[in-house]
C-alpha cells in the first residue's frame, strides 16, 4: 500500500493539487495538520482533502486557533490577520470538520501529530535536544510531525546513550527506518527550507520504503489570490522564496 504523507497545506490549493498529481498512484493519505491559515483557499483545500482515500488527519495550531482552542494572541501579527480573515470566510461544515480533528492518531507502528509527541499541537522540534526529549513521547516505531515546515528525520542512533541523528531531506531521497524516528515531510503550501516547491512524502509499506519529493506549482496565481483577499502581502512574497 502506498501512503501519501502531507502537512501544512496552509490553504494553498495549487500546491495541494500539484502534490496530488505528482504523488499518483496512492492508496491512502495521512495529513499532519495546518490545513488552513496563511493561504487563500481554506474551504477548497478542506473539501479536496476530505474526498481523498482513507484520509487520516490531525489538527494543527492554525486549525485549533480558528475553532477557538488557541488564543489568537499566541500568533504573530500576520498570522492573526489571516486567522481573522479565515474566521469570516470558513463555511460552517468546514469549521465542523476542523473541530472534529484529533490531536494524535496511532496507526499500527506510526503516530501522527502536528507539533511533537509530547505537545501535539504547539511544540516545534527544531533541534536534536528537543527531538531527544520527544523520543519517549510515543510508543510506535515512527512519529510523523509537521509544524516546522522543514523536511527532515530525527533518528535514535543508540538506545543506551539516547544519541539522536538529524538528517535534512532532499527531493529524491529514499530511506528505510530501522530505529525509532521522528519524520517531517515538510510543507505542501508554505515551504520554509528555501525550496519553494511543494513538499510531500510517500511510504510504501510493502517495500518498507520512505521517499521524499517536491512538486512545482503555479505560485503566482496563489500570490494573486492572497493579495486579492486582502491577506498580508508577506504571505504571498514568501511563497516564491520558500521561506
Ligand atoms: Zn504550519
Amino acid at each position: 500500500m502506498r501512503t501519501l504523507i502531507i502537512s501544512d497545506i496552509h490553504a494553498n490549493l495549487n500546491a495541494l493539487e500539484a502534490v496530488l498529481d505528482a504523488a499518483e498512484p496512492f492508496d491512502r493519505v495521512w495529513c499532519l495538520g495546518d490545513v488552513v491559515g496563511y493561504g487563500p483557499d481554506p474551504n477548497e483545500c478542506i473539501e479536496r482533502l476530505r474526498d481523498l482515500p482513507e484520509l487520516e488527519c490531525v489538527k494543527g495550531n492554525h486549525d485549533a486557533a480558528i475553532i477557538g482552542e488557541i488564543d489568537m494572541a499566541a500568533f504573530n501579527y500576520e498570522a492573526q490577520a489571516s486567522l481573522d480573515w479565515l474566521a469570516r470566510v470558513i463555511k460552517p461544515r468546514n469549521y465542523a470538520w476542523l473541530d472534529s480533528l484529533g490531536e494524535r492518531i496511532v496507526l499500527g507502528e506510526t503516530t501522527l501529530v502536528h507539533g511533537s509527541p509530547r505537545n501535539p499541537v504547539w511544540e516545534y522540534i527544531m533541534d536534536i535536544e528537543t527531538a531527544q526529549i520527544n523520543m519517549n513521547g510515543f510508543e510506535t516505531d515512527v512519529c510523523l510531525i509537521g509544524h516546522t515546515h522543514i523536511p527532515c528525520i530525527f533518528q535514535l542512533e543508540d538506545v543506551r546513550t539516547q544519541d539522536v541523528g538529524w538528517y535534512l531531506l532532499l527531493p529524491g531521497n529514499i530511506f528505510y527506518i530501522d530505529r525509532k524516528a521522528i519524520i517531517n515531510p515538510g510543507s505542501v503550501g508554505q515551504p520554509r527550507d528555501h525550496d519553494p516547491r511543494a513538499a510531500f512524502m510517500i511510504y510504501d509499506d510493502e517495500l518498507g520504503q520512505w521517499s521524499f519529493h517536491r512538486a512545482t506549482y503555479d505560485i503566482e496565481s496563489v500570490q494573486k489570490r492572497i493579495r486579492a483577499a486582502g491577506l498580508p502581502h508577506h504571505h504571498a512574497s514568501r511563497l516564491a522564496q520558500g521561506w
